[in-house]
């Protein structure tokens, strides 16, 4: 009975392709293939439910999309995950494939880096995988999961995501690198000193903080710059002006940004700065 339950929530969730009849509750045998006519499944007339919560961790809706007619065994499902939400570890007999179709979210194998999937981006999970997905901590997210079924099995779950596995830095993402697999500032500068500040600075504080959408890079540039003119950090300063240029904040702003703030932060300080501003805007 208990594995019963389990089937049906393993078809209605990856929608499986052990279902041998359509909606209609008709044969769709091989022999019907030549007579059979186009069927139209209209938006909202299968009900969606929530994801069980033995199978998944916060809030998920899931809007089933289409079953598999055999001999076909492809099926889907809409899944909307709210912030922090995400599945349960899992594995595909013959894998995957995830649209990621509105926010921004989190899919990891075992083993592997945590990586970020936004809106637009299509994942391939490969068979036998044991992996999870689901939303970023602060923003919803939205998939169309594709399975094929095997012997009437598309997913086998296993235990929940942790909190603490859940929180895992995410990879450096290639476009936050610059130049594709160029190492990044800080592995060139410390890596080989101090393994461990330069894996944090790398995927911490710009794998994750800097990537995070509730700021934009831009604004995190004035503040960062603005925090470094106030403590009087040449160093850091030299290169976050770069950075700054490259997020958007024109020289223009940038003196002005170093004006002001020498009524807040001192006026030595901003000297200082315009020093560094003088030697970086020049160079370029
Ligand atoms: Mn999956």
């Amino acid at each position: 009975m208990k594995l019963l339950a389990a089937t049906a929530i393993t078809l209605s969730l990856f929608a499986s392709a052990s279902a041998q009849t359509n909606q209609a509750g008709t044969a769709t045998g091989p022999q019907a293939s030549g007579s059979q006519s186009i069927r139209i499944m209209r938006s909202g007339s299968q009900p969606s439910r929530q994801g069980p919560t033995e199978n998944f961790t916060g809030s998920v809706r899931v809007d089933p999309l289409f079953q598999a007619n055999a001999p076909a065994r492809a099926s889907a499902s809409l899944v909307t995950f709210e912030p922090g939400a995400r599945s349960a570890w899992h594995s595909h007999p013959l894998g995957q494939v995830l649209i990621v179709t509105a926010g921004m979210g989190r899919v990891q194998r075992w083993g592997d880096t945590v990586d970020e999937i936004r809106q637009g981006d299509v994942v391939w999970i490969p068979p036998g995988q044991k992996h999870w997905h689901g939303a970023a901590p602060n923003s919803s997210m939205a998939h169309i999961a594709i399975v094929e079924a095997i012997d009437g099995k598309a997913v086998e779950w296993m235990e929940k995501v942790s909190d603490a596995q859940y929180g895992t830095p995410l990879r450096v993402q290639r476009a936050s690198i610059g130049a594709g697999t160029q190492p990044r500032p800080s592995q060139k500068a410390i890596g080989d000193f101090a393994p461990k500040l330069a894996e944090l600075t790398d995927n911490v504080l710009y794998g994750d903080v800097w990537e995070r959408p509730q700021l934009s890079k831009r604004d995190r540039s004035l503040v960062t710059v603005s925090a470094l003119i106030a403590m009087n950090r040449p160093d850091q300063l030299r290169s976050h002006l770069v950075r700054a240029r490259e997020n958007g904040v024109t020289p223009e702003e940038l003196i002005e940004t170093i004006t002001h703030l020498a009524f807040y932060a001192g006026w030595p300080n901003a000297v200082s700065a315009i020093a560094v501003a003088k030697e970086v805007f020049e160079k370029k």
